[in-house]
């Protein structure tokens, strides 16, 4: 399928990236911030912007993740 948009550069983008497909989230597209209790800052790439559709099986994942008393 030949991409009918290419109006972002790569390397050039300054907004938020998508932390499961790792693609920029334009403006237009729907984006979700999900936060996980184990990776509070962000460091291990999990906690962070989702576009919507790539956000669910992490938002579950955190879901169950965040459920749990760390610290063991
Ligand atoms: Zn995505």
């Amino acid at each position: 399928m030949l991409r009918e948009r290419d109006d972002f550069e790569p390397g050039g983008w300054q907004g938020p990236y998508c932390r499961a497909c790792r693609q920029p989230i334009l403006p237009e597209q729907r984006k979700t911030r999900i936060e996980f209790s184990t990776d509070r800052y962000g460091f291990k790439g999990l906690t962070g912007d989702y576009h919507a559709a790539c956000s669910r099986p992490f938002a579950s994942m955190a879901a169950i993740i965040n459920m749990r008393p760390m610290g063991h």
